[in-house]
């Protein structure tokens, strides 16, 4: 076998939980180590480790991302009653996720990975759209108030100094309903500066559609706001790279995607991206085939597979049931991280390997050797289904 393939600096390696902790070692074992000479900062992110480090681990290792600008995480256990149970926790805490994106004030975006034997719900379809979710405020950090009968509901704003503005909502005149919804500049600003990198890296044309017609101020500053870091921070960028910037009405927006042929990041407010994702996904296929990936605004990134722990799989597994888990996402996960540390460190053979690993995931599936989840799907429909254990293999012949 040649010499293995070296890395200048490090990714940062979150380990985590149950089915997808088995396959993470798997992977490692079968996939990459043996082609190239790791060099990651580890973390064990697994429940036990979080609650012995009273979740120092999970602070630590997002500050680990900043430094070193790369992470790659497994899938976690959101502790809670349950778990607290199962696990005999000594505390609950946050989703690693929730303390991570916190940390790194990012942006996920979740893309499907598409194998020519799945066929998208949507015929039109022929690459994937990635969607970039503006991760905060709006419904999620609303204000509600049920209106018990008639009177009037106003919007007061008082200044540091005191001063007050106040508008009329509704002269209530018998029950109804208020709600106080609220977005950030800055927040707004980086949420497009992390979807201008990623559609720059990733070569891809933006899409951000809002409902500014009806909504003049709300709706109309997230298009101004988009608007001005596109002109004034990546226009030239993005010309150079041939990427171009779409703004339009989310109505508009869900039929132009129906109808077209994917292949764009379309960034999407808070609310819009939680529907559209799932309706993404599910249109797309499986769950194993979605990756995810946090973008902070100053280009830093961890790459995860969008999928939990797959818990069931895990008890079966316990049991000494050899599961058809589909390590894809995960895969993806680790050839993303590479692929981005290979960019930073202008390491070539790095990044090929990266496209290698990819593609004889791919060849794999589409020869027909894959996990039962795919195999309900594909057509034609594989001879066999095979186990995780299997698949890799399969994989790691191709590579
Ligand atoms: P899940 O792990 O995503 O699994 C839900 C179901 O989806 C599985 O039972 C399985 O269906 C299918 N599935 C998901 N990934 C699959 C894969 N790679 N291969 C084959 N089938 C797959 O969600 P969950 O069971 O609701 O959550 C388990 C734990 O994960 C929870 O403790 C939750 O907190 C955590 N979680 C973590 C993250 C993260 O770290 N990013 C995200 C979500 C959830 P079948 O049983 O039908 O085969
Ligand atoms: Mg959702």
């Amino acid at each position: 076998m040649a010499a293995k393939i070296t890395m200048k600096n490090p990714l940062v390696e979150l380990d985590g939980d149950e089915m997808t902790r088995v396959l993470w070692a798997l992977v490692k074992e079968k996939l990459i180590l043996p082609w190239v000479e790791l060099k990651t900062e580890y973390y064990d992110l697994s429940l036990l480790q979080r609650d012995a480090t009273g979740d120092r681990v999970t602070t630590e290792a997002a500050e680990a991302i900043l430094r070193h600008g790369v992470g790659v995480k497994c899938a976690t256990i959101t502790s809670n009653a349950d778990r607290k149970a199962e696990y005999n926790l000594k505390n609950l805490y946050p989703s690693p996720n929730a303390t991570i994106r916190a940390i790194l004030d990012g942006t996920v975006f979740r893309k499907p990975i598409a194998v020519s034997v799945i066929k998208p719900s949507v015929s039109t379809w022929k690459k994937p759209i990635v969607i970039g979710r503006h991760a905060y405020g709006d419904v999620y950090r609303s204000a509600e108030m049920l209106i018990p009968g008639p009177g009037k509901a106003e919007l007061v704003f008082t200044d540091a100094r005191g001063g007050e503005r106040r508008i009329l909502v509704a002269e209530f005149s018998g029950p109804g309903i208020v709600q106080g919804i609220h977005n950030l500049d800055e927040s707004i600003r980086n949420f497009a500066r992390s979807c201008f990198r990623y559609a720059l890296n990733e070569k891809l044309p933006v899409w951000f559609a809002a409902k500014d017609t009806i909504s003049k101020t709300y709706d109309g500053r997230f298009k101004e706001l988009f608007n001005q870091i596109y002109e004034t921070e990546f226009k030239e960028k993005c010309a150079a790279a041939g990427i171009s910037y779409f703004y339009t009405l989310i109505d508009d927006a869900a039929a132009r995607m129906v109808k077209g042929e994917g292949g764009f990041l379309w960034a999407c407010k808070n609310y819009d991206g939680d529907v559209m994702s799932d309706l993404i996904a599910a249109a797309a296929g499986s769950l194993a085939m979605m990756t995810s990936v946090l973008v902070s605004p100053s280009g830093v990134t961890e790459y995860e597979a969008a999928h939990g722990t797959v818990q069931q799989h895990y008890y079966r597994w316990r049991k000494g049931e050899k599961t058809s888990t589909n390590p894809t996402a995960l895969i993806f996960a680790w050839t993303g991280a590479l692929a981005k540390r290979a960019e930073l460190d202008a390491a070539p053979d790095l990044g090929g390997f990266a496209s290698r690993l990819e593609a004889a995931v791919l060849t794999a599936i589409e020869a027909g050797d894959m996990t039962g989840d795919l195999a309900r799907l594909a057509n034609p429909a594989p001879a066999r289904i095979l186990d995780s254990w299997e698949f890799i293999e399969a994989i790691a012949r191709r590579l």
